[in-house]
């Protein structure tokens, strides 16, 4: 059995061809698929009869992700709970802020990578999620946000890849999402709207810079690799140096910085030091800086800031002239907020 949805436009084209239909049919596949959220094949209705059955007799189907739950938190940001084929959850955040409303999607159920201050490093390795699961996520949360789930929104403005998992870890996938995500003839967001955030895999960093024109979002967290190594374990493998300068070369369009996510931890990476040390290891690279006080979690060993510790590191950075925001934690009471995803049925 094959879900449609995990073809691509190229991949509709050669499909197409395969059952001996015109080339134009793999376009209004697309659409209905991507576009119209259908939920079967039936619904393609200016599709010929005839070709509708023999794709199903081929073992075609669309897959049809439930969502098991919603739940609101009291700041407006909404956490959904997809239910998968496999019986696996996966959740994804709507988080309104302004004129913007963003979805926060997950690209895989669960992480290998374990970062301690993360709720879904702490679930294990999962499994990477198929191109079908990923768009399902949008077109889920879409068709909520379309019939008045979050007031004043009629649709999606931007989306990030930061929910669980790591995206980089599951490439070629990913790449794929984002080619539905940015085709206009597909899901149309702009890529100035769409983001992907990695924890720091730099060979993928490499690659993407070459294979995608979206924005760049880096959870760096530390200033030194006795700390980051504490922090993400990733960092043994490509650290500090490594990373950063794959994000100096990393190409970027005129107007565009790379985000850097550095979640403030109680004594763990808050000093004036790391501020300071942090001024000097992003000099020459475009970047905005986003603080972001931990959210704590049972069992994590490390704590919150305090308001002073935060505004001291934050006045650091913008005194060097970097761009910077302390970003208010969104959806904490709901176990949405960064790094308290976890997928977990019944929640
Ligand atoms: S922060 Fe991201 S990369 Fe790290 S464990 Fe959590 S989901 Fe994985």
């Amino acid at each position: 059995m094959k879900d449609l949805r995990d073809y691509t436009y190229d991949g509709l084209k050669d499909l197409v061809e395969r059952f001996g239909e015109r080339p134009y049919r793999a376009r209004q596949l697309h659409a209905w698929l991507f576009r119209g959220g259908v939920e079967s094949i039936d619904e393609m209705t200016d599709l010929p009869k005839d070709f509708r059955r023999r794709l199903r007799d081929g073992g075609f189907y669309i897959g049809v992700v439930e969502v098991l739950k919603t739940r609101r938190s009291v700041d407006g940001t909404v956490k959904l709970l997809l239910g998968l084929e496999d019986g696996s959850g996966v959740e994804c955040v709507l988080i309104p802020d302004g004129k913007r409303l963003t979805l926060c999607v997950s690209t895989q159920c669960g992480c290998s990578l374990g970062c301690r201050f993360c709720m879904t490093g702490g679930i294990g390795p999962g499994r990477n999620l198929r191109l079908s699961e990923m768009t399902a996520e949008v077109l889920a949360a879409s068709s909520l946000v379309g019939s008045g789930l979050i007031e004043g929104y009629g649709r999606i403005t931007n989306v990030v890849l930061m929910g669980m998992g790591e995206p980089l870890l599951n490439y070629d996938e990913v790449l794929r999402f984002i080619t539905v995500l940015t085709d206009p003839k597909a899901m149309g967001f702009s890529t100035r709207r769409v983001t992907v955030s990695t924890a720091g895999v730099v060979p993928a960093i490499k690659r993407l810079g070459r294979d995608a024109d979206i924005n760049l979002a880096v959870s760096l967290n530390a200033t030194t690799d006795v700390v980051r190594d504490r922090l993400m374990p990733i960092n043994r493998r490509h650290p500090l140096k490594e990373l950063l300068a794959a994000l100096r070369s990393y190409p970027l369009r005129k107007g565009r910085r790379i985000t850097m996510e550095y979640v403030l931890i109680k004594g763990v990476n808050d000093s004036r030091d790391d501020a300071y040390r942090l001024v000097r290891l992003l000099k020459g690279i475009p970047c905005k800086i986003n603080l972001i006080p931990f959210n704590p979690f049972p069992g994590c060993g490390f704590e919150r800031p305090g308001h002073e510790r935060v505004e001291t590191f934050w006045r650091i950075l913008s005194d060097n002239h970097y761009s910077v925001v302390t970003r208010a934690s969104r959806g904490m009471d709901i176990e949405a907020a960064c790094g308290q995803l976890q997928g977990k049925r019944g929640l």
